[in-house]
């Protein structure tokens, strides 16, 4: 099945505003921080408060966002700084679906680091040269690519059963055509397998979904297993492309899976 309408025609309607993908307001020198696709990273919260070992309280239960990354250049622009008020009119939706899962009680952090971060690079594109509109633009995509409902449909819920990560790898290429990466915590002492944590759509600076891995890289088909650390060692922190096999998607504290 292919993404519904409503992310073909986002997407063509962002094409036709990228008129000059080098003009970078605010980027410093493209030579130092050439990026060629950007990351739509989903992450799932139960796992996000695994991995940090905090006690955050009543994640979300369902996947938010972690960030929109160009693959290979951060922090473009040191004077570009964050200005909350810029996104204000997008403060509803930022809250809900790009919450810092860690300090639930102050997002704006998490905002200031993934607009400095990544953000002042991702501005190259003249679609999302301003605050506004790489945070709204992030959330556009994010609402059009539908992951939590695509997994819905696909049957793939959080559980105290395994998924075998070429299944969910397999089932979501099917929905959108494309590659993903999805992302996992190691086996950490005492655990038997790895656990869910992100899921990466890749998109072309037109804005189009592609692949995020191609055959011959790690994790993409045909390419080397991901490098590993042995399972069932504790210090294994820290995500990781997933390795071909069992993996636990967890339910949130509390539900019944
Ligand atoms: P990046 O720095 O590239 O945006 O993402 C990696 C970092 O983000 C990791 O240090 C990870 O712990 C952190 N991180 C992941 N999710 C969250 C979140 O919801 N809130 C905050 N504050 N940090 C997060």
């Amino acid at each position: 099945m292919r993404p519904a309408a409503p992310l073909r025609l986002l997407l063509s309607s962002l094409c036709l505003a990228l008129c000059c993908p080098g003009g970078a307001r605010g980027s410093r020198g493209s030579d130092n921080h050439e990026w060629k696709k950007l990351i739509m990273v989903h992450h799932w919260p139960v796992t996000v408060c695994k991995e940090v070992e905090n006690d955050c309280r009543d994640p979300p239960d369902y996947w938010t966002i972690h960030g929109l990354w160009p693959d290979k250049a951060e922090e473009c622009n040191g004077s570009w700084h964050f200005h909350l008020e810029e996104i204000k009119d997008l403060m509803p939706e930022m809250k809900m679906y790009w919450p810092d899962v860690i300090h639930p009680l102050n997002h704006s952090h998490f905002w200031k680091h993934e607009w400095e971060k990544h953000g002042t690079c991702a501005a190259q594109l003249d679609a999302l040269n301003s605050q506004k509109k790489y945070f709204g633009g992030s959330l556009d995509l994010y609402r059009d690519l539908d992951l939590n409902s695509m997994l819905q449909k696909l049957g793939i819920k959080p559980s105290i059963n395994y998924y075998q990560v070429s299944d969910i790898k397999d089932a979501l290429a099917g929905i959108y055509g494309v590659i993903p990466k999805i992302q996992c915590l190691p086996p950490q002492q005492g655990e038997e397998v790895q656990t869910i944590g992100q899921i990466e759509l890749c998109f072309t600076k037109e804005l189009r979904l592609r692949n995020c891995t191609e055959p011959g890289e790690p994790g993409g088909p045909g390419g080397p297993a991901p490098r590993r650390p042995r399972a069932g060692v504790s210090g294994g922190t820290g995500l990781e492309v997933c390795e071909d096999g069992p993996a636990f998607y967890p339910p949130p504290p509390g539900a019944v899976p």
